[in-house]
């Protein structure tokens, strides 16, 4: 037992120490605060503590709990809120922080819940880890997969169906020398990435209904991703959009310091929202961690690692699971505010050498993977992290760090968000790595002609911004009519395509097959409009069809009606082609 020699915000140094390890947790004082160990010097260690520490005083014992930093993991997960540290946030109330008693550790799994579990092994049969050896239905969405933990495999020896608690024996494993005793409740060192087979290249998208980015920038399931943007860009809701709509089996959605009030909206709205493919509350396939800007900051610095954590936890089931952390730039300040108070060497802006290792830690972490186990498997974690820069900066350090890993860079820009155009992706410097490998899977499964679509209009949009540089120079009276139409176009692909409006009804999800409908109306337009002029069409008659209301109009369509896209296909290559030359 140690103790405490100093007290610094949220670090506290004690000493008598020479029998903890790295990372192991302690408690603190005799109120038994939660605290890691981040540095260590002969019998002395820095500890990071998760909870407030101004009551503290010199003086005061830290003991240490002989084990890491871990999450539970067992039934129980989906559906809960917690902080960064894993404690049941019960109410939106406690998400201020001050219902949280200090010291306090409720359980983060329900103890006294039972569980059906059924078998899906017997007596007899060879498992390692990594193999399911039973399920249990956690609620109507998700099947709960129990798997054998890692480092233990053998015989089955004793397997029970029924009724359990997440702390009740449900099967004996026997290696030949030892019987090992497995219950529902696993737990793991957080900072530490779970095991798998084999990393697998990313071939599938997540499919996520907004349209700006299925189609020219997609994310690959186990892919990576950064949404960097300034303050009201709309990081958060496209965060949220993703969450939303993204047709992943499981999400975890990391709430990291932003301001308050958006985790409680976070918290507010999740639990009311339906998802659209089981027809249950979204909840039903979600953990929610939350971290405000006023928790306290050492948490925040836990709060991607447990959320990765459970992440894996469920790719290991055999799931798809997307994170999002929200925003992974108050993250790196917990982690500047952590090493500054270690008296560190401060690295750019005040930011330890170690931000870019950490955060490839956290990304290295996603990835599509085969599961351990004797059966081949596969699941998948898809990260995606916002990045908001002071001022919009994008050359300082979180930003750096961040855009050297990810592959996918969906960058907000503040004027687009300005002139309302949302999501305000700016087409022009965003990217996705995987857009190439991912076209045969488009081919395959939505269109055979979507890539050559989705070029059109990465053409389209290209093509602008070259013409606009003309117009602010000599005026749009001196394009072409050619170029005008293009201008049309592009205009087009932006207001009627690429802006989508998270809060409307329809708006806010498009399916793939009505994405590539309303490309093939706006694309074809472009390209019928073309042949109109050089038949002699006058660009003015072409602007003024009535089928370019509909156009506009297309993504208000519902999607059980969406064959009525064909009919405005059909009446806009019928107005064109009924367009007379000019002097007739
Ligand atoms: P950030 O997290 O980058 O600070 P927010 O996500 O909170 O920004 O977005 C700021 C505001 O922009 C939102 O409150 C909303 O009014 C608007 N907004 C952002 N994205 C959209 C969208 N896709 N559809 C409609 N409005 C949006
Ligand atoms: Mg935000």
């Amino acid at each position: 037992m140690g103790k405490i020699i100093k007290i610094s915000g949220p670090l506290i140094v004690a000493d008598g120490m020479q029998d903890v390890k790295m990372y192991d947790v302690v408690r603190v004082s005799g109120k038994g605060l939660i605290g890691e160990v981040i540095e260590l010097r002969g019998d002395r260690a820095s500890i990071q503590v998760y909870e407030e520490t101004s009551m503290l005083g010199t003086g005061e014992p830290v003991t240490s709990t002989e084990q890491p930093l871990s999450v539970e993991l067992g039934p129980g997960l989906i559906g809960g809120i917690y902080d960064g540290i894993q404690r049941p946030l019960e109410a939106l109330a406690a998400i201020s922080g001050d219902r949280i008693d200090r010291g306090v550790s409720a359980p983060a799994i329900d103890r006294k819940k039972k569980w059906a579990f059924v078998p899906t092994v017997k007596k007899g049969d060879n498992v390692i880890a990594g193999d399911v050896i039973g399920t249990v239905k956690e609620n109507e969405v998700v099947e709960h997969r129990i798997t054998v933990p890692f480092g233990i495999g053998g015989v089955i020896e004793k397997i029970s169906s029924g009724e359990f608690t997440v702390e009740q024996v449900v099967a004996v494993v026997s290696d030949g020398k030892v019987k090992h005793d497995v219950t529902m409740l696993q737990r793991w060192p957080v900072r530490k990435g779970r095991p798998y087979a084999e990393k697998l290249p990313p071939i599938e998208p997540l499919i996520t209904g907004q349209r700006v980015v299925d189609t020219l920038f997609p994310i690959a399931r186990g892919g990576v991703a950064a949404v960097p943007g300034p303050f009201g860009s709309g990081k958060t809701v496209l965060q949220h959009a993703l969450a939303k709509w993204s047709d992943a089996d499981i999400i975890v959605y990391v709430g990291c310091g932003e301001r308050g009030n958006e985790m409680t909206d976070v918290l507010n709205e999740f639990p009311e929202l339906i998802d659209p493919k089981t027809g249950q509350p979204l909840m039903k396939r979600t953990v929610l961690i939350a971290n405000t800007s006023d928790m306290p900051v050492a948490a925040r610095e836990a709060s991607i690692y447990t959320g990765i954590t459970i992440a894996e936890y469920y790719r290991d089931m055999g799931y798809s699971v997307a994170i999002m952390a929200d925003s992974t730039s108050r993250w790196a300040e917990a982690l500047r505010e952590m090493s500054g108070r270690l008296q560190e060497m401060p690295g750019e802006e005040g930011y330890p050498a170690y931000l870019s290792s950490r955060l490839a830690e956290f990304y290295e972490r996603a990835g599509s993977v085969k599961i351990l186990g004797s059966t081949e498997r596969v699941g998948s974690v898809t990260a995606i992290g916002a990045v908001s820069p002071p001022g919009g900066d994008m050359s300082e350090p979180v930003s750096q760090a961040t855009l050297r890993i990810v592959k996918v860079y969906w960058g907000l820009s503040s004027a687009l968000a300005y002139k309302r155009h949302f999501p305000a992706i700016d087409w022009l410097v965003s990217y996705s790595l995987y857009s190439d490998r991912l076209a045969d899977w488009f081919t395959r499964n939505v269109d055979a002609q979507f890539t050559a679509y989705r070029t059109e209009i990465s053409k389209i949009l290209q093509e602008e911004a070259r013409l606009d540089e003309i117009v602010r120079l000599v005026g749009m009276d001196a394009l072409s009519p050619r170029d005008r139409l293009t201008m049309e176009a592009a205009k087009s692909v932006r207001e009627d395509y690429l802006h989508q409006n998270s809060f409307h009804e329809v708006d806010t999800y498009t399916s793939l097959k009505k994405q590539f409908k309303m490309l093939k109306l706006i694309v074809d337009f472009y390209f019928q409009a073309l042949r109109a002029l050089d038949r002699g069409v006058s660009v003015n008659a072409i602007l003024k069809l009535p089928c370019r209301e509909q156009i506009g109009r297309a993504k208000y369509v519902v999607e059980s009606d969406i064959s009525a896209l064909d009919g405005i296909h059909a009446d806009m290559t019928r107005e064109l082609a009924e367009l007379k030359k000019e002097d007739e």
